[in-house]
């Protein structure tokens, strides 16, 4: 039985597919402006490990994962800038080339993190069209208004308005004194379409256009809201009500609550089953995130020397609804521990009869919420234990269908032999260690590893070279 945690109810719920034996999943995706960073990506680890806990359950899973490559602002609650503007000052280049340059650069982040391709990544500017539809209908039913800078949906006339996040309706009114749209009736209604800015009348910029993405609609010239493109694609790729719905744990009280309250009015069904949620990765006590200055990329953690497949490790060892500390010790924890599971592994024969009990123990802790830290924990005790290495091995390749470190590849890899050129450092290394020539076999040691696709170890029988890639 699998059991999921459910923001909507608050409660570890079975789960049960709408279809029987299939299951549709939503995930808010990336906003293309910038590198992501590895708080985002903690977010998609999370929905990858569970696409393949579903998988593992017998569900064909339809995942869905929208590009956000225009309308989300600055600011939350309808506010600020729309990030992709703000991108195209920094880089000087179009907001189309940005979205284009980063959404490479995402899918490369999430392939190198091993995350399942999702079956579609529908961007936002190829659906305006039916977004519009959709705040046609949300108008037909009443439940819209136009102010001078765009359309708003009236939270007042939804009688369940933020049950997702159990929203203080009370405290968010108290709160909006300090509101800059005065024209909102409620401090909680959003932009559905905002109407792109008139050319600037300064002797400087007359005439200019300020925005690189807007379409004609109904109501003028403008670009959707953020909340409207996940209503809008959802339902076309997905239908409604579709299964599970993930995200950050940040999309609770606006993001996910406006895209309910959209979907919810338009159709006049639930929008979503299950509703799942990542908690943040943290660095020094605050949230790691590009407006907090501090965001780290994949990029960066691998100029130190760490692989992606590590990051990835470092996150499965944390549980997806508690808060993840980020150092660089604790990383350097994980690639240690993430080497010494390949080392392990290299040493097995290859085997296709698992250690029952420690796979049945791995899948319970997987299916009781995604507890991957308790799954981490089966995978070392099997390893420690004194089961046969075949059947190690065949239970490490079950394992890894859901932990997604590359085990098979980095199996086959790290048996064939090193490089000819490897070979030799190594048993120069060897040489000169035993004519106690301590400085010059480190500058050796250096050689191998510089690249970094081979670490040094030294053991009882010399040198041993270990692949730290699969390539
Ligand atoms: P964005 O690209 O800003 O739309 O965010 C992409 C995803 O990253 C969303 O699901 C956010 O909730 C999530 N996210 C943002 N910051 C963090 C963080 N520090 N830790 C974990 N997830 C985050
Ligand atoms: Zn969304």
């Amino acid at each position: 039985m699998l059991k999921l945690f459910n923001t909507l109810t608050r409660n570890p719920e079975e789960f049960k597919s709408i279809k029987a034996g299939y299951a549709g999943v939503y995930t808010c995706g990336p906003t293309v402006y910038d590198y992501a960073h590895i708080g985002n990506l903690r977010a998609y680890i999370f929905a990858d490990v569970l696409k393949r806990t579903l998988l593992h359950n017998g569900y064909a899973v339809k995942h869905i994962m929208n590009i956000t490559d225009v309308g989300h602002l600055t600011g939350d609650r309808d506010m600020g800038e729309d990030k992709m503007q703000v991108a195209t000052k920094r880089e000087r280049r179009t907001a189309w080339d940005i979205a284009s340059f980063y959404t490479d650069a995402f899918l490369n982040d999430i392939r190198e993190l091993n995350i399942l391709t999702p079956d579609k990544l529908p961007k936002a500017t190829d659906h305006v069209k039916d977004m519009i539809k959709l705040i046609q209908e949300l108008e037909k039913k009443g439940f819209t208004y136009i102010t001078r800078d765009g359309i708003y949906f009236d939270t007042s006339k939804l009688k369940d308005y933020g049950k997702l996040g159990r929203l203080d309706l009370e405290s968010l009114r108290e709160g909006a004194r300090a509101e800059i749209n005065h024209e909102k009736k409620n401090p909680t209604d959003f932009a559905l379409w905002k109407f792109s800015p008139s050319p600037s009348p300064s002797p400087q910029g007359r005439g200019i256009k300020q925005r690189d993405m807007e379409w004609d609609s109904p109501w003028g010239i403008g670009f959707p809201g953020w909340h409207i493109e996940c209503s809008a694609m959802s339902v076309k790729y997905l239908g409604q009500p579709f299964d599970i719905h993930t995200g950050g744990i940040d999309h609770i009280p606006v993001h996910h609550t406006n895209e309910i309250a959209q979907s919810e009015t338009a159709y006049g069904k639930p929008l979503a089953k299950f509703w799942l949620h990542s908690e943040f990765l943290m660095l020094d006590a605050g949230r790691i995130g590009k407006s907090e200055g501090n965001a780290i990329t994949l990029e960066e953690l691998k100029s130190k020397g760490h692989s992606p497949l590590a990051y990835r490790y470092f996150v499965l060892q944390g549980h997806y609804r508690s808060k993840l500390n980020f150092t660089s010790e604790a990383m350097d924890g994980a690639q240690n521990t993430l080497n010494s599971l390949y080392s392990k592994l290299s040493q097995y024969n290859e085997g296709s009869v698992g250690c029952a009990e420690y796979q049945k123990e791995f899948f319970e802790a997987m299916n009781d919420d995604l507890d991957t830290p308790k799954a981490l924990a089966m995978m070392w005790e099997m390893l420690d234990s004194d089961q046969p290495g075949e059947a190690k091995f065949a239970s490490l390749m079950e394992f890894d269908k859901i932990l997604g470190l590359s085990l098979k590849d980095t199996w086959t890899q790290r048996r064939l032999p090193l490089p000819e050129e490897i070979e030799e450092l190594r048993t120069q290394r060897d040489e000169l260690r035993k004519q106690g020539k301590w400085s010059e076999a480190d500058k050796i040691k250096i050689k191998i590893e510089l690249n970094g696709r081979f670490q040094v170890r030294d053991t009882e029988n010399g040198t041993m070279v270990i692949r730290l890639t699969n390539d």
